[in-house]
């Protein structure tokens, strides 16, 4: 039995394609928000969306977000996103299968790649019915683990940012409170640490923890105490929300730089942390190294490359920070900015894009 995909009209969007396969228990949905830079790229997310309205409000609120985060990386791919309807423990490898055969049918339109509850062996499996898809770790010219791409792009951004609020990018002695040491929270301490900062650190795993105070003399803290900690920046590095109503009043810091995704809970929370002071660093541009690294990769991957480009985030932070000034906006608005102009500046993907895909 052939199935055929649903087109659902979004203002705004260029394609958004609703995907079933009864016979394997595949409900899908591929949004592509823009190809005028490059195909566009986004992970797949696996959840158990409650309603299908659901899985569509959240996949073109990703595709637009990845759009605008590849557009101020200066990088050559648009925005898109996937998700996968399903409980992630109810994963199966023809689920995979099915779904790679949905990607194929965009010709490179949009390229797959990992996101919330899809691991490495999934896009092997997706691998198996298209080629248009990115970053299994272990698979030879694979780009890998993005972590130290998107550190290194954050420790620039941190720079960049201390050149603001201290007027020179000198961390001996400035204070960071980092929140979150994984992947990358772990990289940035360890960067922190050898330029002679002083660190404070949480995490939920004690482990994490006790590591940072024995191997980097980082001073751990309890949980929440983490937003009251007196320090220069604040570098949210576990998860998204951190910023909002309830937070906001309890920092004592100067400047928040993280690469956790979607920091800010709303929109006024951004302007809530202007009012106390407090320069906020738009995490789409902070963290773009993890879509750095994938493009490289579709280049032909090499990671001095990557974290070449990862190095100018440091210059994209001075123009926002610069333009912010000067036109008197937050800026999280000029970030917002700069990727609306570049995507404004050049129309239309080649139809036979397919050609390009490796
Ligand atoms: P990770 O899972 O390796 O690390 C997250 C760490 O945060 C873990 O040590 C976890 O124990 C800790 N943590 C979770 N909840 C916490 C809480 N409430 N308080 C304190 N610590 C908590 O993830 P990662 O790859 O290091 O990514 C960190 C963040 O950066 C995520 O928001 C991720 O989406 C974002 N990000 C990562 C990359 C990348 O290349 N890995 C790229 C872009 C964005």
């Amino acid at each position: 039995m052939t199935y055929i995909p649903e087109e659902l009209k979004v203002p705004g969007y260029e394609k958004v394609l609703y995907f079933e396969n009864s016979s394997v228990g595949l409900r899908s949905i591929i949004a592509i928000h823009s190809t005028a830079l490059g195909p566009a790229c986004g992970g797949i997310r696996v959840l158990p969306y409650p309603t299908k309205e659901a899985a569509l409000d959240d996949v073109l609120r990703l595709a637009k977000g990845m759009s605008y985060k590849s557009a101020v990386a200066g990088i050559g791919f648009g925005g898109g996103k996937s998700v996968i309807i399903l409980d992630p423990t109810k994963k199966r490898p023809e689920i995979f299968h099915a779904f790679g055969e949905f990607v194929n049918m965009l010709n490179g339109r949009y390229i797959s790649a990992k996101d919330m509850n899809v691991s490495s062996p999934d896009l092997l499996e997706v691998k198996k019915t298209t080629r248009h898809v990115l970053g299994i770790e272990g698979v030879p010219g694979s780009s890998g683990d993005p972590s130290p791409v998107t550190a290194r792009g954050t420790f620039r951004a941190l720079q960049a940012t201390l050149e603001e609020i201290a007027g020179s990018r000198c961390f001996t002695a400035k204070k960071f409170a980092i929140q979150g040491l994984g992947h990358v929270g772990w990289d940035i301490a360890e960067m922190l640490v050898r330029e002679g900062a002083k660190l404070w650190v949480t995490d939920i795993n004690p482990s994490a923890l006790r590591r940072a105070e024995t191997q980097l003399g980082a001073k751990a803290v309890p949980g929440d105490q983490i937003y009251e900690i007196e320090c220069d920046v604040f570098v949210p590095c576990a998860v998204g929300a951190i910023l909002n109503s309830s937070t906001i009043p309890r920092l004592r810091c100067k400047a928040v730089v993280g690469c956790a995704n979607n920091q800010l809970a709303t929109d006024a929370d951004g302007m809530r942390l202007n009012q106390r002071g407090i320069l906020y660093a738009p995490d789409f541009a902070v963290n773009s190294g993890g879509i750095i690294n994938i493009f490289i990769e579709y280049e032909g991957y090499d990671q001095s490359k990557a974290l070449q480009k990862a190095d100018a985030i440091y210059d994209t932070m001075k123009e926002i920070y610069g333009r912010a000034k000067k036109e008197q906006l937050l800026p999280v608005a000029i970030a917002n900015q700069i990727a609306e102009e570049r995507l404004a500046g050049r129309k239309g993907y080649p139809k036979t894009c397919s050609a390009m895909i490796k």
